[in-house]
């Protein structure tokens, strides 16, 4: 008698073999004992209360990590609710892939209204970098290795790979099923850019008398530290970190322009961008927010990102590190220096910049404000700096970003290319799980409520996440006047006490209202080690519409408009 197997087994073989070590998902028909066989297995299962925020954590584990994450969805309404998560990664450029199971295709197929029926395979793919169906067992390890190599290859992204649940119980000989099973070899294979690339490019940065590198979060997942490291100091050339490659190299570093942003991006003639793109975070590369005779060289491993906003005169088509190592070694040979002017300049307006910084940060107005909350939550990670960083909002998100320093790399994640909200629990789950470091996430108010019941995962799996919710009441701010019955639609609830939600699941709970008192909170729930909500009282009238992205609000605009002709 032969040994037999089923899909169920074979996927965690096939996950296993390709080094999945977690997966986030929750369960149901008709996937539940895949996540069974799972733990059995060894892999970590990290079961969520909302597909979304499993997606979210799988996404960030694949950012962090530089393996894919892995979401398990249910058919139906489950793998719909993955979605959102499978195309922000995607965005985002983080690899992952949503494994979900999925009605009988006989039935789907001719709409006779099977149990939570859905085209899922196409429904997914406008928003994933690859979709795929496996709809043999034997196909099993063959569909994995393939969604492991898309998601990590090239320029990252969300695979979708869609598992009939008929598929997962079908059995197979164990033997025949062992061999299906493959390791992908190199799974993001290194790229490295030409030479007469690499020259071309020396040359802008050697004739630049205002010359400046912009890292993004590509730069951040693509583990180069070093290298990156090794070539902004060997140049001198000032860098802009992008807020999710901030701690690349430390924010206080001497080169760090963060805080003379407008004038460096204002002013520089030649702009280094790696793994960053010029979409609207960079005012798509425009003047005037751009010098309108800028030259931009950029490292991307994806070639068509090249002149998607601007003419780019020198493209460097490769991994961030491969590249970096080919102009470093170029520079050796012919050393470029960068106009003490140039620095003098960037230096003076950071001086000025970080003085004004200080004054915000040292006020202490009652009731507190967004500054005054953030300078004490700066000051409790200047002690902390290896703590992760989340951060979500539209002030909360803004001014953090500004006045939370990072030291380290990758320890920051925040709403990214899409400023998306929802993304802080499963980001902050994803953080704690596969780096076993604490984790800080910054909310505002709003933002966490897109995701706040995953404080029941953080408390169940009991996560070292501390989560400050900056509660100014409302989305943007909590002080809109009503003018009929029902609350104005800005407006939530700044007597909410998002503290309890924590107690009610076991974890520690604080309410603070100074920037002492948050201290002190933050402080001791990092000593603590497990989860917990410090739920801040901020004044409803904090926060500005829209946050920094005011111009991008049609309604804002028009009212502006209307008020300056009034
Ligand atoms: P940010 O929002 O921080 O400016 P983006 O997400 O816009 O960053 O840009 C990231 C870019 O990095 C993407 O265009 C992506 O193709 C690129 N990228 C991702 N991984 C790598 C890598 N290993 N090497 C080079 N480029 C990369």
């Amino acid at each position: 008698m032969t040994t037999q197997t089923d899909g169920f087994h074979l996927v965690v073989d096939a996950l296993k073999a390709n080094g999945i070590e977690t997966i986030y998902g929750i369960v149901g028909i008709p996937i539940t004992d895949l996540a069974r066989v799972a733990q059995a297995s060894g892999i970590r299962y990290i079961g969520f209360r909302q597909e979304t925020s499993a997606g979210n954590a799988a996404a960030a584990a694949g950012f962090l990590t530089q393996r894919p994450g892995v979401c398990l969805t249910t058919s139906g309404p489950g793998f719909l609710n993955g979605l959102p998560a499978l195309a922000n990664a995607t965005t985002n450029c983080f690899p992952m892939i949503q494994i979900s199971g999925s009605s009988n295709r006989a039935l789907v197929d001719l709409q006779r209204g099977d149990y939570q029926d859905l085209d899922q395979l196409n429904a997914a793919r406008p928003f994933a970098k690859a979709a795929y169906r496996i709809t043999r067992v034997e196909d099993i390890g063959r569909g994995i290795a393939r969604a492991v190599r898309t998601a990590v290859s090239g320029r990252p992204g969300g695979v979708y790979l869609d598992i009939p649940g008929v598929v997962l119980g079908q059995a197979m000989d164990a033997a025949a099923a062992a061999d299906s099973v493959w390791r992908v070899v190199d799974p993001a294979p290194r790229q490295l850019p030409a030479p007469d690339a690499v020259d071309r490019a020396v040359e802008i940065l050697a004739a630049a008398q205002r010359p400046l590198i912009v890292l993004g979060k590509g730069a951040a997942y693509a583990q180069a530290d070093a290298a990156i490291r090794e070539f902004v100091e060997t140049t001198g050339i000032p860098f802009l970190p992008m807020s999710m490659a901030k701690g690349l190299l430390p924010d206080s570093h001497p080169q760090s322009v963060a805080a003379a942003r407008s004038l460096a991006i204002g002013r520089a003639d030649a702009v280094l961008l790696v793994g960053a793109r010029l979409n609207w975070l960079l005012g798509h590369g425009d003047s005037p927010q751009w010098d309108a005779g800028a030259k931009f060289i950029q490292i991307d491993i994806a070639a068509s990102e090249f002149d998607s906003n601007q003419p780019i005169a020198a493209p460097l088509a490769g991994d961030v590190g491969s590249v970096l190592a080919a102009l470093s070694d170029h520079l050796a040979a012919h050393p470029i220096s960068v106009p003490a002017a140039w620095t003098g300049e960037l230096a003076e307006r950071r001086e000025r910049n970080d003085a004004k910084m200080a004054e915000r940060l040292a006020d202490d107005p009652h009731p507190m404000r967004f500054y005054n909350a953030l300078g004490a939550i700066r000051a409790v990670l200047q002690q902390n700096p290896d703590v992760y960083v989340v951060n979500e909002g539209a002030n909360a998100l803004d001014l953090a970003r500004n006045v939370i320093d990072m030291e380290l790399p990758r320890h920051r994640l925040d709403s990214g290319t899409w400023g998306v909200m929802g993304v802080g629990m499963g980001y902050a789950i994803a953080a704690a799980v596969e780096t076993g470091r604490p984790v800080v996430a910054i909310e505002g108010d709003s933002a966490f409520g897109f995701s706040g019941m995953e404080i029941e995962t953080i408390c169940r799996y009991r996560l070292p996440v501390t989560v400050v919710i900056l509660n100014n009441g409302g989305v943007y701010r909590g002080d809109e006047e009503q003018t009929g019955g029902d609350p104005a639609p800005t407006v939530l609830n700044a007597r909410a006490r998002h503290e309890l939600i924590a107690e009610a699941f076991g974890g520690k709970g604080y309410h603070v209202s100074t920037p002492a008192e948050l201290r002190a909170a933050l402080t001791q729930a990092l000593v603590s080690g497990g989860p917990s909500i410090v739920d801040c009282e901020l004044d409803p009238a904090a926060g500005v519409e829209s946050g920094h992205l005011a111009a991008l609000n049609p309604t804002s605009a028009a009212r502006k408009s209307v008020s300056a002709d009034a």
